[in-house]
């Protein structure tokens, strides 16, 4: 069994496995350590990570990336529509109300949505996986950014499910680090917390958690974010930047050709990474249109300069994030550092002034979120041994539950915030109704101007089903279970009535204790992580009041006690995609696997069948002269370099089968040499050993 953790990234990801008692993060097929977060389309297969790197800018409009931005969206979306346009260089369209992207694919125009690109995605990472660790991988935990909605956790889901993966848990990026430091400190204390910052700034987003520590558990105090920050922002200011001078100076406008403009984001990248290792650097970009090559110098100072406006927003999660968690600058222990922009010396310094504490960098700044995933799937996954290490997390948006009201209970409130902001997760609430009739309850974020702009506040909708009066005909009692699960994804679980119940106990009160005790255990058990169930009195009544009869002999006494008396049927309708559809899913996406498959064989045979040409036509004139009579020489040698000839012209694009039947046409006739050549070989080694052995 697999024991794997993904830091799926904007712009690149990072897989790690644990494996002899440690960690590591695996290389991809061409030995990077992160792999970039890239589909893309060709006429005869796709290319998944390096190897749509490798042809982004030659098959530019067919390429996609910012994937785990596309997760969840519609096509509406304002954050698509207004900041994720620009970094995306494939058409985006309308899906049915979805997000979709058109591309050319086999020939012909497909559409595919973001949670298929992040499948198609995600299918590569599992390869480069299972050829790591030489088996097929399955159990895999998935990191998010912690300021995910319901929605884009389920579409992440959703691909993990599509592409084969069976995702644990979603585990928020920030705590996925806090788990790394946390299970590998040994002198972390027994009471009293030890309080440590993580700040995570990447290439398009920037988190921020305050997290408590002591022996054998970290506690999510606080998070911040900035959903919009991060390199590739510093990037578009050097874009932007440039596009002027050069325009200025080369009279070109950069911004009119996309090509173009990609070759200048992938120069200022690196040119800003220059920068955070020296004063000056120099940027050079030959024929970036129509001919020109461009070159020019900036100071780190001017690139600071130009970007004064970005850093200045560094500050303002770290003062939420450390409002929110209620503690005081003084009990910050540490502040630990990870993401690629982090490398920024002024985002640095400003961090560091902010706390006035020296940085810690004791995390692998671009490998601690996969580490600290490969450690959560390692403490959930049965087959390994790890040290317990428990995580409490949160969640970042309150959720409210509402209802319909009904006309026998006039006063009732018709919404109620069930999990708020930093409720620990997972966690299971259990809500009562009062009702005759079948009812719907509906799940919204209590606060749509916080979530991100253009997801619908709407989480989920879920119908009680078969409720009927009770026996006398009253209101039947009806309880709810809403869980917020491991994931950060909300769920009704299930629904049954109770029932009020007169009992008759005997007064023995050390008796009814151990019974409530155990009760109370049992209830526990249900819900293994819960709160306290949140009681919804619709009758003025107090969940469980038990009201006191008098007794009606010193021995005894009756108690009004809630039995649980049948479920009831329950039908969600949420975020995820629905079972047949992913069904189908899968089908599409096993076919474009088959598909790249055979052309990788394609691949493979082709070649197979010109080295053989190659190989026998060298060795021909030379190893194996003596072995072959001169005329069949001859006779092989016009076959080879007919098969040759054919390899460049009509032969550069056939089946799989058929250069299969000319490598097998070949050995025909090279087969009988090799075996003449190899007992040959062979003779004098037997016929010594022979002689030893005498
Ligand atoms: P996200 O966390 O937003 O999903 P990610 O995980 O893919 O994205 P990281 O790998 O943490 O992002 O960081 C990549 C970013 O860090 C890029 O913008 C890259 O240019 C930037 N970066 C990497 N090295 C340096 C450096 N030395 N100086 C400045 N920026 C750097
Ligand atoms: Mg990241």
């Amino acid at each position: 069994m697999s024991v794997v953790g993904i830091d799926f990234g904007n712009l690149s990801s990072k897989i790690a496995v644990a494996r002899n008692r440690g960690i590591d993060v695996i290389c991809n097929e061409v030995s990077n350590r992160a792999t970039p977060s890239l589909v893309s389309f060709g006429p005869k297969k796709r290319y998944l990570g390096e190897a749509a790197k490798t042809q982004e800018i030659s098959n530019f409009k067919n390429t996609v990336g910012s994937l785990k931005r596309l997760a969840g969206r519609t096509f509406q979306d304002k954050e698509i529509q207004e900041i994720e346009k620009e970094y995306i260089n494939a058409e985006l369209v309308n899906e049915k109300g979805q997000l979709g992207v058109k591309v050319q694919y086999l020939g012909e125009d497909r559409v595919f949505t973001g949670t298929q690109l992040i499948t198609m995605y995600f299918t590569k990472l599992r390869e480069i996986a299972s050829v790591e660790l030489k088996i097929p991988v399955s159990d895999v935990v998935i990191s998010v950014p912690g300021w995910f909605t319901d929605v884009q956790r389920r579409s992440i889901l959703d691909a993990a499910e599509i592409s084969g993966l069976n995702c644990l848990r979603l585990m928020n990026d920030t705590t996925a680090s806090a788990l790394g430091y946390g299970i590998t400190k040994t002198d972390l204390p027994e009471d009293k917390p030890r309080n440590v910052v993580f700040v995570d700034i990447g290439h398009s987003g920037y988190s921020v958690a305050v997290v408590s520590f002591i022996k054998g558990q970290l506690t999510i105090k606080s998070t911040a974010y900035d959903r919009h920050f991060g390199g590739r922002d510093f990037d578009q200011v050097l874009v932007n930047h440039f596009a002027e001078v050069f325009k200025e100076k080369y009279k070109i406008d950069i911004k009119s050709n996309s090509k173009a403009l990609f070759r200048l984001r992938t120069a200022v990248e690196k040119l800003k990474k220059v920068l955070s290792a020296n004063s000056q650097a120099p940027i050079n970009v030959e024929s970036i249109m129509n001919d020109v090559d461009v070159s020019a110098i900036m100071s780190r100072q001017e690139f600071e300069e130009l970007s004064e406006h970005l850093i200045s927003r560094v500050e303002s999660p770290l003062i939420q994030a450390l409002q929110e968690s209620g503690l005081k600058m003084e009990e910050i222990h540490s502040v630990e550092v990870i993401g690629g922009s982090t490398r920024i010396p002024a985002l640095k310094e400003r961090i560091s002034k902010f706390f006035g504490k020296e940085l810690n960098f004791t995390l692998n700044q671009d490998e601690a979120v996969s580490r600290g995933c490969a450690l959560q799937c390692a403490v959930l996954s049965p087959v390994f041994k790890v040290r317990e290490f428990s995580v409490q997390d949160v969640t970042h948006y309150p959720i409210k539950i509402k209802w319909e009201n009904i006309p026998e209970i006039p006063d009732e409130e018709s919404e109620l915030v069930v999990f708020p902001k930093n409720n620990s997760i997972p966690s299971t609430k259990i809500l009562t109704f009062h009702r005759k009739q079948p009812f719907d309850i509906e799940a919204h974020y209590a606060e749509p101007d916080k979530i991100p702009a253009g997801i619908n506040s709407w989480i989920g909708r879920f119908s009680i089903k078969e409720v009927v009066p009770t026996d006398s005909g009253d209101l039947s009692i009806i309880k709810v279970k809403a869980r917020l699960n491991v994931h950060g994804v909300l769920s009704v679980e299930s629904a049954h009535v109770v029932e009020e119940v007169i009992k008759e106990e005997k007064e023995e009160p050390p008796k009814q204790e151990k019974q409530e005790k155990q009760e109370k255990q049992e209830k526990q058990e249900e819900q293994p992580k819960s709160d306290e169930p949140v009681p919804m009195e619709t009758d003025n009544k107090p969940e469980g009041q038990q009201t006191q009869p008098k007794p009606q002999s010193p021995a005894t006494k009756k108690v009004k006690k809630l039995v649980k008396k049948n479920d009831l049927p329950l039908v969600s309708g949420v975020g995820s995609l629905d079972k047949t559809i992913i069904a189908q899913l899968k089908e599409i996406e096993g076919q474009m696997i088959a598909t790249d498959k055979l052309v990788a064989d394609t691949e493979t045979q082709k070649n197979a069948l010109e080295e053989y040409v190659y190989d026998m036509r060298g060795k021909l004139d030379a190893t194996y002269q003596e072995f072959v009579n001169p005329a069949d020489k001859d006779t092989f040698i016009n076959l080879l370099n007919d098969t040759e000839n054919w390899l460049y012209d009509e032969g550069e694009d056939a089946t799989k089968s058929t250069y299969m039947e000319k490598l097998d046409g070949l050995k025909k006739y090279g087969n009988p040499i090799v075996e003449r050549y190899r007992e040959a070989e062979e003779r004098p080694r037997a016929e010594k050993s022979l002689r030893d052995n005498i």
